[in-house]
């Protein structure tokens, strides 16, 4: 038997609550783990919240991260004992996810847990701080380097942002930080920031081409923010494009594409491949400041993640969020 959060929609509505399931009910697969920790994302909260349709199958055991140990493997690649970590590739959405003390999963989906982490380490970065390095290597992909100039990321206070702060600080970029949350500036300056904006001045909807800002952008929040910030990058500026806090929509103008020669870098941590995947982890390992990623994190249990999501898509986490999922 093993505690986890799960997700029921019967005739009588949703609920989320913790639950004590069997073995047996575990899903379908070569690998089974014992998990240390997993986190709440985004996704989660959305998830935990029946705020959108992310859970495609019920009943679910949300969770698309978690960090733990193999208990018994038919896999080749892995043995029992091994640590290892997952993101994304729908768990938590179409297969029974982290937020429980065991997990069956596809050996495919995993990563072996980077020598430079612990299990809670890497929850603290889970697919947000993956994401954000995933952004980073994009605007290096497309040829973005300290000497274009600033670098904004919005949706600065939330787990993708803050990482992707600490990161661009550290590869040596002058963040500009975007956040509803100005009385977060000096914490998000301790973790990089040069410079603090005012998310109100991205968020209404704005003009085809603006002054030339930022070299480059890091952006979590889509919509009209993502509008503007294309409109506000500099000739030949990227934006890594992750998220949809502000909204799905993308009401923009080609002004910047064909007159700024501007690049739209379109990011997503689920299905990337396992190249991409250990390469963003490999590069998390060398240039993410542990000390940074403690400060921006707190944990909570099992029952506490059910309380911690719904704030998550109200914008009142800062940072990230480690689940215990054993206490
Ligand atoms: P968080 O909830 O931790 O952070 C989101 C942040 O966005 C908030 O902290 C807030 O920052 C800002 N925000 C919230 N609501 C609004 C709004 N209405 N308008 C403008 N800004 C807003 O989420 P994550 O960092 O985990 O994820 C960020 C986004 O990236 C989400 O949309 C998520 O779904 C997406 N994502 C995508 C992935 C992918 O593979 N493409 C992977 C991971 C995440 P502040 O208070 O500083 O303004």
């Amino acid at each position: 038997m093993f505690n986890a959060i799960l997700l029921e929609r019967p005739e009588a509505g949703f609920s989320a609550s913790l639950a004590r399931l069997d073995d047996s009910q575990l899903p379908v697969g070569d690998v089974t783990v014992r998990i240390d920790y997993s986190t709440l994302n985004y996704k989660d909260g959305l998830a935990i919240s029946n705020s959108s349709p992310v859970v495609r199958k019920w009943p679910m055991v949300p969770g698309v991260d978690f960090a733990g140990t193999v208990e018994a493997s038919d896999h080749p690649d892995w043995q029992a004992g091994d640590k290892v970590i997952l993101n994304g590739w729908g768990v938590g959405e179409t297969h029974w996810g982290g937020l429980a003390q065991k997990a069956r999963v596809q050996g495919q989906w995993l990563v072996a847990l980077p020598e430079a982490f612990s299990s809670w380490q890497a929850m603290a970065i889970g697919t947000a701080g993956y994401t954000a390095m995933l952004c980073v290597q994009a605007l290096e992909k497309h040829g973005i380097t300290p000497l274009r100039g600033p670098v904004l990321v919005t949706g600065a206070n939330g787990g993708v942002g803050s990482v992707a702060i600490i990161l661009l600080a550290k590869l040596g970029y002058q963040v500009v930080a975007s956040t509803g949350r100005l009385g977060e500036t000096e914490h998000l300056k301790a973790l990089g920031a040069a410079e603090v904006i005012d998310r109100a001045s991205l968020s209404a909807p704005g003009k085809p081409l603006g002054k030339e800002r930022w070299a480059a952008a890091v952006d979590t929040v889509g919509s009209h923010t993502l509008a503007n910030v294309c409109a506000g990058l500099r000739y030949g500026g990227v934006v890594a494009a992750c998220g949809l806090a502000q909204g799905m929509d993308f009401p923009g103008s080609v002004a910047p594409f064909i007159l700024r020669a501007i690049t739209l870098a379109g990011i997503d941590s689920v299905m990337a491949p396992l190249a991409v995947r250990s390469s963003a982890w490999e590069r998390l390992a060398q240039e993410l400041d542990t000390e940074k990623l403690q400060a921006i994190t707190r944990e909570v249990s099992l029952a506490e993640a059910l309380t911690v999501a719904p704030q998550i898509l109200a914008g009142q986490v800062r940072g990230r969020v480690v689940v215990d999922v054993n206490r």
